[in-house]
């Protein structure tokens, strides 16, 4: 069983430290969150392992890490100044500001009268002035996507690495949008992270490449993040860009019904064409062998991290009854799981010390945490919570015999394992 209430996300998020609403004590602001303790290792995790398999362990790919400012041009290019908008209308009655295209019945949500404004478009980029004038050629956006970066450094990137099409650019970062409609907690937001992934080829290979990217895309969410592959689907797009030659999401499906993780795009040669428009510069690559000179194929890959890791957590949810009992279990991928190990002493006085000792010697190898507090049932009960794989208890016998209680989690089942055998044991099962 996964989530099925998105309150029981957000209470165990906020309890168990993974997510805060942003700014609480001053009354929170719309839409912005906070990742604690926890939820910084889990979302680590899932920039970790998707940086490993698009791009270090990805045939020719390299990595970037452009920044949240560009030259305006840029989204003139990209076409976000004059079409990234959405259509508002103000509710004259309460002074509320809607999308015109999400109003049912032509009625306020808030207030339930039907006066509004004219619909006037609002474009979602976050946009402000730089230097010490406010004038219109001091105006600056925060980047709404994070795939300009990957454009406009293609040629730094393909000359300075030697390389040869096809080959990939993958960048994780910020983006902003100045989104109004209300987010379903983390899943959408003014400010998010997006892991992006730009494959350039020639066209004869693109829809091969196309096809190749939304398989890859699947394996990573059900074969890496182990998300249970019955509650995602693809949805390919009803309407294409107009440069776009084909276009598919993958969705999961969360407590509110499916939303959109991640998107396969075939984007043509839309944005590097456009770039050599603005820029004057050609966008191009010469073929080495025969001079050949042309703007390459864009296969982009985009995933949104904080998406992903609301999909991981609903995905792991679960509720057990037990014999007298009911636990709460986030069945976690290991490799996504914070912290990897718990080390817990039965009795503080009796075996604090040297529990603390294989503490400190195991956080060397892997995130792992130490409880000494309340009975060791309850402690177990709060590692199942945040996902913890695996539970070692030290005992009366450990002094004797070196060796502890090793607990799997969605098992429960528990072995005998000698200390010093504790690291390689667990190691190989966090892969
Ligand atoms: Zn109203």
């Amino acid at each position: 069983m996964t989530a099925t209430n998105i309150d029981q996300i957000v209470n165990l998020c906020k309890n168990r430290g993974f997510i805060f609403s942003g700014s609480e004590i001053y009354g929170g602001l719309a839409n912005t969150w906070d990742y604690g303790p926890l939820g910084v290792e889990l979302k680590n995790n899932i920039k970790r392992l998707w940086w490993k398999f698009f791009v270090t362990s990805n045939d020719n790919s390299v990595g970037l890490d452009g920044g949240i400012f560009l030259n305006p041009i840029v989204w003139k290019a990209s076409g976000h100044i004059d079409g990234f908008s959405d259509p508002l209308v103000d509710c004259k009655n309460c002074k509320t500001r809607h999308r015109a295209d999400n109003l049912v019945d032509n009625k306020c949500p808030v207030c339930g009268k039907s006066d509004f404004t004219e619909a006037r478009d609002f474009n979602l980029m976050f946009k402000t002035h730089r230097g010490v004038v406010e004038d219109q050629g001091s105006v600056v956006y925060l980047r709404p996507e994070t795939a300009q970066n990957e454009f406009v450094d293609f040629l730094n990137v393909q000359r300075s690495m030697r390389l040869k099409i096809p080959f990939g650019i993958g960048q994780i970062g910020k983006a902003f949008r100045n989104e109004i409609t209300p987010g379903n907690f983390i899943f959408r937001t003014v400010e998010f992270e997006q892991m992006e992934h730009q494959l350039f080829c020639r066209e004869s290979d693109s829809l091969n490449f196309y096809n190749t990217y939304k398989q890859k895309a699947w394996d990573f969410y059900t074969k890496v993040l182990k998300i249970d592959g019955k509650n995602l689907h693809f949805k390919d797009h009803e309407q294409l860009a107009h440069y776009a030659k084909a276009a598919c999401d993958i969705e999961y499906l969360f407590p509110w019904g499916f939303g959109e993780i991640c998107g396969t795009h075939h984007r043509g040669t839309f944005d590097l064409g456009n770039h050599t428009k603005h820029s004057g510069k050609p966008q191009e690559y010469t073929d080495p062998i025969t001079n050949e000179k042309f703007i390459p194929t864009v296969i982009e890959s985009s995933h949104g991290c904080d998406r992903v890791l609301l999909a991981c957590l609903c995905d792991a949810y679960n509720e057990e009854k037990l014999e007298n009992d009911t636990r709460v279990v986030l069945k976690l991928a290991p490799n996504l799981a914070p912290y990897k190990a718990a080390i817990l002493p039965l009795q503080k006085k009796e075996q604090g010390e040297l529990a603390n000792t294989i503490f400190r010697k195991l956080s060397q190898l892997f995130p792992c945490t130490y409880d000494e507090t309340a009975s060791i049932g309850k402690r177990y009960r709060r590692q199942d919570e945040i996902g913890t794989p695996f539970c070692i208890t030290v005992d009366f016998d450990t002094v004797n015999d070196n060796a502890v209680t090793i607990r799997e989690r969605d098992s429960m089942k528990q072995e005998r394992i000698k200390i010093d055998e504790l690291g390689a044991y667990i190691g190989l099962r966090i892969l």
